[in-house]
């Protein structure tokens, strides 16, 4: 029964930077009643298990794990953050060998332990690895997919909030594409409140203008490699991003996401037909079943470009380690 968070259970695969955050943020949030951390570093995740379940009488959650597979029997929702991270200066896409092969041989064990569970790929480069996941594993794209641009949503939406001086949620924004390089905000259905974002106005002028809407761009594109280059990782935001999603799913909230799903024609808007077969993120609607189904967003005819070119720039990668 996926639909009641408080009865309900969380495995994640990697107790590093990023499972610690995803693991830590569930319990403070009390997104379940049990949280399963697994890894092949048996010290370092009995440790990690150790100081979450140490401030145990200050949450609702039991935190249970370790270096057996078997922690993460009958789980509701697993997120998968086994794997290299990028070094400073290195490509999400750099990775992708490495990952693959993790990928490979974690998700039968995941699958063996829990077949009934939305899986969510953390891993980058989070679209690759999910397609191949698709197709080599025979899961459904609604039932296994990536967090893709979430994470960089929040941080577009960050940045649009600090200079409007806004909350956040007030900031309708989607970064689309591929969780990567070719990621790009879609500006022209961008709003602040129900405001156009390039009619925002202070004092009658207009805040974002084409340079700013393009140094954000860049901004999001570029926010990984500098937090890596300060702290070697990122994991505070991405461990909120997954939450968003857990919460999502565990309590069938069809909230709209911008994650990475297996596009299918069916779905998908005829001019981006070229999508088909491709993880790539588009918004959206997550719940009980996961990714439930793709919302083809308004695109102007920039837009749909780099979107495609976004595409084809991951069909390309995810074609050479097809087996
Ligand atoms: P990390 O090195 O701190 O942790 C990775 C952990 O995975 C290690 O503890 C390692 O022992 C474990 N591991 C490796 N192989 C395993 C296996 N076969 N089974 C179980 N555990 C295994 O790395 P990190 O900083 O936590 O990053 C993890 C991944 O998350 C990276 O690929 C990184 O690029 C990615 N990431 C994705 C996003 C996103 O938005 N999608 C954001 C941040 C990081």
């Amino acid at each position: 029964m996926r639909t009641s968070g408080h009865g309900s259970k969380i495995g994640v695969v990697g107790a590093g930077a990023v499972g610690t955050a995803v693991a830590y943020n569930a319990q403070i949030r009390g997104l379940a009643r049990e949280i399963a951390l697994y890894d092949v570093n048996r010290t370092k995740a009995r440790a990690e298990v150790r100081d979450m379940a140490h401030g145990s009488q200050f949450t609702n959650c039991r935190v249970i794990g370790g270096d057996d597979p078997d922690v993460l029997e009958n789980a509701d929702v697993v997120v998968v953050t086994a794997g290299a991270a990028q070094k400073p200066g290195e490509t999400r896409l750099d990775l992708v060998a490495k990952n693959v092969a993790i990928m490979r041989s974690v998700l039968p064990q995941v699958l063996a332990q829990s077949p009934d569970a939305v899986i969510v790929l953390v891993t980058n480069p989070c679209d690759v690895l999910t397609a191949v996941a698709v197709e080599e594993f025979g899961v459904s794209p609604a039932r296994l997919f990536s967090s893709g641009c979430v994470l960089d949503s929040s941080r577009l939406r960050w940045l649009v909030a600090e200079i409007a001086r806004v909350a956040p949620t007030s900031v309708h924004a989607m970064v689309v594409g591929e969780h990567g390089d070719s990621e790009f905000p879609l500006w022209s259905s961008s709003r602040i409140g129900n405001i156009p974002i390039t009619e925002w106005t202070e004092k009658g002028t207009r805040l974002f203008s084409p340079e700013i809407l393009a140094d954000m761009t860049h901004g999001v594109v570029r926010a990984a490699y500098t937090v890596i280059e300060g702290k070697g990782a990122t994991n505070y935001a991405i461990g909120l991003a997954a939450g968003r999603i857990i919460q999502a799913v565990l309590r069938d909230e069809h909230v709209v996401l911008p994650v990475s799903r297996v596009q299918t024609a069916r779905e998908l808007d005829p001019s981006l037909e070229a999508l088909e077969g491709v993880a790539i993120s588009l918004p959206t609607i997550v719940g009980a079943g996961g990714a439930e189904r793709v919302v083809s967003p308004p695109l102007v005819p920039e837009e749909r470009e780099m979107l495609l070119a976004s595409g084809a720039a991951l069909r390309e990668v995810i074609d050479s380690v097809r087996r």
